[in-house]
């Protein structure tokens, strides 16, 4: 009994590793994954500010055509105030020339404000597109380094479930079902070493005629508290 305890021991921790690995292999890509969301809202900061300046040159546009007109429009009732007869009239005109000169002032000053956006949006949309260079530059190169991580973590994932194989075949069938059954119940873990009469898993007190059965290894025990196999070494005593 005492041999076949210990290869389940080497076994589970083997099922242990594989458990950590498998575990590893999974992370690994959602790293990439938080890094590729960032890099996406970034992308979408230096969208939303180029829009804004395409959406600014439009304004800015249309602003400056508005101007001209209105000084075209100007020119013509100046020319028009000369034949004018009728001073009420002349009022009307005067007033309207100078309503348009009001509102082309007040457009002229829209533009300003619009080019000044302009300047302070592209100011720090230099210094935004660099940093989504690098961010860029950044994924690339963790995307290799996880690729190399998964590929290192896989063949050593292979390389147990091999040897882990192995180990089985020479495990007697019934303890091995009892052990598997054991870990699926158990969060993964089905052999608990017993230290000071404690079961290591549980923490639970083992009784002092089990503690001796134990000691003798030539039977198989279970924590009576969370029903793992339980084992004990020479070491303790020695200790
Ligand atoms: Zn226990």
């Amino acid at each position: 009994m005492k041999e076949q305890i210990e290869l389940l021991v080497k076994l589970q921790e083997k099922d242990r590793a594989l458990d950590r690995l498998r575990q590893q292999k999974q992370k690994a890509p959602e790293r990439l994954q938080d890094l590729e969301k960032e890099l996406e809202a970034f992308e979408k900061v230096v969208e939303a500010d180029k829009k804004r300046i395409q959406d600014l040159k439009k304004a800015q546009r249309q602003y400056e055509a508005d101007i001209e007109n209105g000084i075209a429009h100007i020119r013509k009732s100046r020319g028009r105030l000369m034949n004018i007869k009728s001073n009420k009239e002349y009022r009307a005109l005067l007033k309207e020339i100078e309503d348009t000169e009001r509102e082309s002032a007040e457009k002229e000053d829209k533009v300003l404000d619009f080019l000044e956006e302009q300047e302070q949006i592209n100011r720090e949309l230099g210094a935004k597109e660099k940093g989504l260079l690098s961010m860029r530059d950044r994924l690339e190169s963790e995307k290799i380094a996880i690729a190399k991580e998964v590929a290192r973590v896989q063949k050593e994932l292979s390389d147990i479930e091999e040897s882990r194989k192995k180990l089985a075949q020479i495990i007697d069938p019934q303890l091995l079902k009892k052990y598997e059954q054991i870990k699926a119940l158990r969060g993964g873990i089905a052999v608990a070493l017993v230290i000071n009469a404690t079961c290591s898993e549980c923490h639970l007190g083992i009784p002092p005629q089990m503690y001796n059965e134990l000691q003798r290894q030539d039977t198989l025990e279970f924590c009576p508290h969370c029903e793992r196999i339980i084992y004990w070494k020479e070491a303790e005593a020695a200790a």
